[in-house]
């Protein structure tokens, strides 16, 4: 029997897409980067048929690219252009086994949308904090599969920080069982930290044990405008000094990133009269409603009398807030419109984010006159989408050449500030090279013995992360 109609009888025939319609949106990147091409994409609905679907590939030698919602940035879920991989979908794993608020845990197949899970929190008085602007499409499986991170790392973590026990079927097919509820548990090794975010190249995650916390009841956002970077880290301390540690937002915005979305996105607006280079959203939460508000405006009166802040908007409204974070989220759109964009998610640091964006801005203004510099994002984690937009009147795939030249000049200074050249995208296919020169050799070694142990064959996700 050949294997597409094997595949057929563990999952249907319907859930064996193989005309070139079908598989269309599975073979593309989020950002068109990459285009793969796939002997067939299949959706199991259960881990069961997981396992058999890959007991079938790996019995004819077949490698498979296991895909949750598509929106990763590396290239990690298409496959190669040889066309010889299975795409194996998680869309259909996508129910909630478990909620318990009081153990505080979730879970969810892998397959389960991020807002969904969400949801899925609130309706019984929790949260689950990881929040990304591709919540809406997302799935769980992919979040961890990254270790994605998002607007709430500050004072949540990374998805890492969030997985309690993950269910995984391994390369050859055998079901790893480490869905447990534990806080604790110093039994050897923690193998669930081996998946999380190893991009899917050392099994499938089917299913985990997510943490939940208590649903914030009062909320403070607040735009703050400010002339000098440095100043926005001062503020950052302060806001969780005076709040008790209640800061869950903390994202950098420059004058062009407001600029570009005002541009190029409905709904994007200046809330201020005056222009000023920089901008800090800052966001405070607590279960426990009173409190916020005040320390919120007392460090602000302090900030603005010091000249450390030069203004400042506070949120009076859900759509007050949503309007703020607007102009967060609308940065990568608008400069997705404003021509070609080279992008880099550094970190360091978060004391030297300043200097880093400094250093990088002088070293990639010299080396590309009027390149536009617009460094944004996750400035509490010291996490910075450190982009360039093409010069004003450049030509769009010029600009695009010089994208390993920029990369290797931002990655330069971000390694030598002991930083990382990819703080939460991953690796995929688009960094491979890039990880290659920067992580020492021992760590390289270390990272292909591990493929090499759990996935002997190399058929799980090939040419992702490692070459
Ligand atoms: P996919 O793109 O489908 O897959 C990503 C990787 O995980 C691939 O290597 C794939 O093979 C692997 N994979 C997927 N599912 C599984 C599974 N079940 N088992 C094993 N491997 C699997 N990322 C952030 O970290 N922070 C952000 O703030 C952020 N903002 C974003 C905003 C936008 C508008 C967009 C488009 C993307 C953003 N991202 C962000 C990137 C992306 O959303 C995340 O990487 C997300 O976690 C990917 O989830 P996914 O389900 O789409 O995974």
């Amino acid at each position: 029997m050949t294997l597409l109609k094997q595949l057929a009888g563990i999952v249907g025939p319907t859930n064996v897409l193989t005309d070139a319609a079908d598989l269309a949106p599975y073979l593309v990147e989020e950002r068109g980067l990459y285009r793969g091409a796939a002997q067939a994409v299949v959706r199991p609905g259960s881990t069961e048929q997981v396992a058999e679907v890959v007991k079938a590939c790996a019995a004819a030698g077949i490698s498979m690219v296991p895909q949750g919602g598509n929106t990763g940035l590396c290239g990690g879920g298409v496959p190669s252009e040889d066309g010889g991989s299975v795409v194996i979908s998680t869309e259909r794993l996508n129910r909630i086994r478990r909620i318990d608020p009081i153990d505080f845990t979730l879970t969810a197949e892998a397959g389960c949308v991020l807002v969904n899970l969400q949801q899925a929190a609130a309706e019984v008085g929790c949260l689950f904090p990881l929040s990304l602007g591709a919540e809406g499409s997302c799935r769980i499986g992919g979040n961890i599969s990254t270790n994605a991170g998002g607007t709430n790392v500050l004072r949540y973590g990374n998805t890492r920080d969030l997985v309690l026990g993950l269910e995984v079927v391994l390369p050859d097919g055998r079901v790893w069982n480490g869905l447990k509820r534990l806080r604790k548990d110093n039994t050897g090794y923690a193998l669930q930290h081996l998946f999380i975010g190893a991009e899917g190249t050392l099994g499938i995650v089917t299913a985990a044990v997510l943490k939940l916390f208590p649903q914030p009841t009062e909320i403070q956002t607040a735009l703050i405008a400010l002339t000098d970077l440095d100043a926005a880290l001062v503020l950052l301390a302060r806001a969780r000094r005076a709040s008790g540690d209640a800061v869950t937002g903390c994202e950098l915005i420059p004058r062009i990133g407001l600029e570009l979305g005002a541009r190029h996105v409905p709904g994007v607006r200046d809330p201020f009269e005056a222009a000023h280079p920089w901008y800090l959203l800052l966001e405070l939460s607590s279960s426990r409603p009173g409190g916020l508000r005040h320390a919120l405006e007392e460090m602000l009166a302090e900030a603005l009398g010091e000249g450390l802040a030069v203004d400042a908007v506070l949120a009076d409204s859900v759509e007050q807030r949503r309007a703020l974070w607007r102009i967060r989220e609308a940065i990568p759109e608008a400069q997705k419109k404003e021509g070609g964009s080279i992008k880099h998610d550094v970190a360091v640091a978060t004391s030297l984010v300043p200097e880093m964006i400094r250093r990088c801005t002088r070293a990639v203004e010299a080396a590309m006159p009027g390149v536009r510099v617009v460094p944004f994002g996750h400035l509490g984690d010291g996490n910075t989408h450190f982009n360039l937009t093409q010069p004003e009147s450049a030509d769009k795939q010029v600009f695009l050449a010089q994208w390993d030249r920029m990369n290797r000049i931002v990655h330069d200074i971000v390694t030598e500030m002991e930083g990382s050249i990819s703080a939460e995208h991953g690796i995929g296919r688009l960094k491979v090279a890039e990880l290659a020169h920067y992580k020492p050799a021992l760590d390289l070694d270390l990272m292909r013995r591990l493929k090499s142990a759990m996935d002997p064959r190399g058929l799980m996700n090939p040419g992702k992360i490692l070459s």
